[in-house]
């Protein structure tokens, strides 16, 4: 791009990072367009279609006319059932009107940042992250301030670091449970901890991520917003893309308190005005249909968790904790670093990735991009012949460095 033409782009995007997720994606189609046999294992996605039931509906609901704009927060057919999803399944008591639908739980996340936060706003987002709560909290021109759990305790962040991350400008608390980059699932009491911390706070807002809710291998979900304490300082996002493998249908939703999920429509009034009419229709009926596909989704899952657990641990050099949810390892690769294969020398999570790339032909993204630099992202939705053969791939080129 000529200098001319990009010195007319907003500061916005010229100091927007781009997605780190979707650039290493790009990258191993790019290298698989040239002819290579890349296995990417980058992108966060289910490789399972969705299920047939879930499909049908959508096309009886295009037969059915849901061809038009749909009110801005949603049909009230699928806020409906969310609301009922949400007392079923989380023991959270909503009414139709704390519901906002977007395209994505990303959307939901930035309608959220755009409608809480001002300059000067912190936003502490439990470490390791996904990589656009960094990207989105800065977008709508507030501060992200990680704060890390390291590998030793299952990355999970106690009550006392939140407390000591807390200042006067903090806004809101942002993470996922289970968590994607780590797999790591918050138990009740951990919690508790952090819901006793923000409720000492009223002007924070916490935003609990849920999508990986149904890949939770401890099968006790716990919503930190049915905490009697935070309940009304709490907005809990959840989707379709993991659950019900519906990435493409670009569907999500939150739950929040009434003043929070009107601001959210106001905005997505001006930006998209909501999602597909006959998508929310099938997005109705995943949530009231019986959950076995999406159960035997978590089994698969569960199996490729051991497969890739005992193959990673096999590796020397890599060390890794056993994630009890989503289908992310983020193991620590940090003693590689330094270590040289002829001319080319790693020292960081980003060349580390470009290494495995190139020499081995498997696409990971970079720790750095979930804010920890001693480790790298490996999502497993994938067959257990690419999860084998991917990780005999790491195994032989690590090897190699010395
Ligand atoms: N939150 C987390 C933790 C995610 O991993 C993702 C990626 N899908 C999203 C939100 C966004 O989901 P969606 O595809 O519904 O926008
Ligand atoms: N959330 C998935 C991931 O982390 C999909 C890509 C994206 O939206 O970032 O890889």
């Amino acid at each position: 791009m000529s200098s001319t033409i990009t010195q007319n782009l907003s500061q916005l995007v010229l100091q927007m990072s781009e997605s780190a997720t979707i650039k290493m994606a790009q990258m191993a189609r790019d290298l698989a367009a040239q002819g290579h046999d890349v296995i990417s294992l980058s992108l966060g996605e289910p490789d399972f279609d969705t299920p047939q039931h879930i499909k049908d509906a959508a096309v009886q609901a295009l037969a059915d006319g849901y061809t038009k704009y749909t009110p801005v927060p949603g049909l009230v057919e699928l806020r409906k059932a969310i609301v009922t999803k949400f007392k079923r399944d989380n023991n959270l008591d909503f009414d139709i009107n704390q519901i906002v639908v977007s395209n994505g739980a990303k959307q939901s996340i930035a309608n959220l940042c755009l409608a809480l936060l001002n300059k000067g706003d912190e936003v502490v987002i439990l470490a390791p992250y996904w990589v656009s709560y960094y990207a989105i909290v800065e977008m709508a021109g507030a501060t992200p301030v990680p704060v890390s759990g390291g590998i030793e305790k299952d990355f999970k962040v106690t009550g006392d670091q939140l407390k000591n991350a807390i200042t006067e400008n903090t806004k809101m608390v942002l993470f996922s449970s289970p968590c994607n980059p780590t797999g790591s699932v918050y138990t009740q009491e951990e919690l508790e901890d952090i819901a006793d911390v923000v409720s000492q706070h009223e002007n924070i807002t916490i935003v609990s991520d849920e999508i990986y809710e149904y890949i939770n291998f401890t099968d006790k979900h716990v919503s930190i917003g049915s905490f009697e304490n935070v309940k009304d300082q709490t907005v809990t996002v959840n989707g379709f893309a993991k659950g019900f493998a519906m990435t493409g249908w670009r569907l999500g939703y939150i739950g929040a308190p009434v003043w929070i999920a009107k601001a959210c429509a106001k905005i997505q009034g001006q930006f998209t005005s909501g999602a597909t009419a006959f998508g929310q229709m099938a997005g109705a009926h995943a949530l009231t249909s019986d959950l076995a596909p999406t159960h035997k989704m978590k089994d698969a899952f569960l199996k490729r968790r051991d497969l890739v657990k005992s193959l990673l641990d096999e590796i020397p050099g890599v060390k890794t904790n056993n994630p009890q949810g989503a289908f992310y390892f983020f193991p620590d690769i940090s003693s590689f670093y330094g270590k040289s294969d002829g001319e080319i020398t790693i020292n960081n999570s980003v060349e580390f990735c470009e290494y495995l790339l190139q020499n081995a032909h498997v696409a990971a993204v970079a720790g750095s991009a979930f804010g920890d630099e001693n480790c790298f992202r490996i999502s497993y939705a994938a067959s257990e012949e690419q999860l084998t053969e991917a990780m005999k791939r790491i195994k032989n080129t690590l090897a190699k460095l010395k």
